[in-house]
């Protein structure tokens, strides 16, 4: 399973809505970060002042649009969404910027994804809360400054290493998600499944929950599935029976490892004799960028014990040899 949004259908991204947590005390987790940021919004709330720009940064389905959607909540106010591939046109920010009512929450996802120039743009927005408009062209051309009301800008970002430094410095608060623990996790498939009205048994939501790879949101998208399974192949009830039984029937691995985590470790073990190799190699080897691996994927495979990052490069584990049904030898099939 993916955890990023791209294979979501309409139906799924739905659900997820209807999945989402809407307040401060609904959310699991991400203790450290929540304490902080309810500290920040009740002092905002307190003063009547629109809450520090915000950056939130860490792998996807972590929780960074819920939390996003959270703030507007607890401060009690609107909010608007976009994305830095969608927000191309300075004009269309401008757009967005100047309906904001006075301490709104403006939600940009995939913030390192935009355009130089709309960047620019949202620089004297987040600092002055103004923004300079150019009106007509050729001879007339001149450029207006517009009044904004004092915003928040929410950022979201898988990718913290490709912001730029100027934009970075704009957020007063940042804060970094980290994986969640089975024992989180089993907590949010718990609660996942009395939204959704199907039964689960403690055993079978920690069997879900261990297979997640660390996120919600493939933890949701498993007890989905496994709803599937009870409600065709069995009586409606999730048990842990019926969850071991569809888990197998999807392919999840034991530890949650989608594809290309699997890829990774393999293509050390049999390609690099288990490393040390350089993140760049691996990239090449595996036909992704060093900077997703790095951001992505290696945080969980390192979390897990199943990668080292020694001085020379990545070294798998023990762990990983044995995931995999691999032995450590200098001749590997492959
Ligand atoms: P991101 O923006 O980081 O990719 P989302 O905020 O869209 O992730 O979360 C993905 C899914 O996981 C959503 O359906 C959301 O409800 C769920 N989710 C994320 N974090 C939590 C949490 N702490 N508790 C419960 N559900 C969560």
């Amino acid at each position: 399973l993916d955890p990023s949004e791209d294979h979501l259908s309409s139906q799924d991204i739905e659900i997820e809505k209807q999945l989402r947590p809407l307040s401060f005390d609904d959310f699991t987790g991400q203790d450290q970060a929540l304490e902080n940021l309810q500290v920040f919004v009740q002092a905002a709330n307190l003063r009547g002042e629109a809450l520090d720009h915000t950056l939130f940064h860490g792998p996807p389905g972590l929780g960074k649009t819920t939390l996003a959607h959270i703030l507007a909540n607890e401060l009690e106010v609107g909010i608007k969404v976009t994305s830095g591939p969608v927000l191309d046109k300075p004009g269309d920010l401008a757009g967005l910027l100047t309906n904001l009512e006075e301490r709104d929450v403006l939600f940009i996802d995939e913030i390192h994804r935009l355009s130089p120039i709309v960047e620019e743009y949202l620089y004297s927005a987040m600092e002055d809360y103004k923004i300079d408009i150019m009106i007509e062209s050729g001879p007339n051309a001149r450029t207006v400054q517009i009044h904004l009301a004092p915003f928040t800008l929410v950022g979201a970002t898988t990718r913290s290493g490709l912001l730029t430094a100027p934009m970075r410095a704009r957020f007063g608060i940042a804060s970094r998600l980290q994986y969640y623990s089975t024992e989180l996790l089993t907590t949010i498939v718990q609660r996942s499944a009395t939204i959704l009205q199907v039964p689960i048994s403690m055993e079978a939501a920690i069997e879900i929950a261990g297979r997640s790879r660390g996120t919600p949101r493939i933890a949701n998208a498993l007890l989905r599935r496994v709803r599937d399974f009870a409600q065709i192949k069995g009586n409606g009830n999730i048990d842990i029976s019926i969850a071991k039984f569809s888990l197998k029937a999807l392919n999840v691995d034991a530890f949650g490892l989608d594809e290309m985590d699997n890829k990774i470790l393999t293509t050390i073990i049999e390609k690099f004799k288990g490393g040390p190799v350089g993140i760049s190699t691996i990239a090449t080897a595996v036909s992704e960028s060093p900077e997703t691996i790095e951001e992505v994927y290696e945080p969980f495979l390192i979390q897990q014990g199943f990668i080292m990052r020694t001085p020379r490069g990545r070294e798998v584990t023990e762990a990983a040899y044995k995931h995999l049904g691999k032995i450590k030898g200098p001749i590997q099939g492959g």
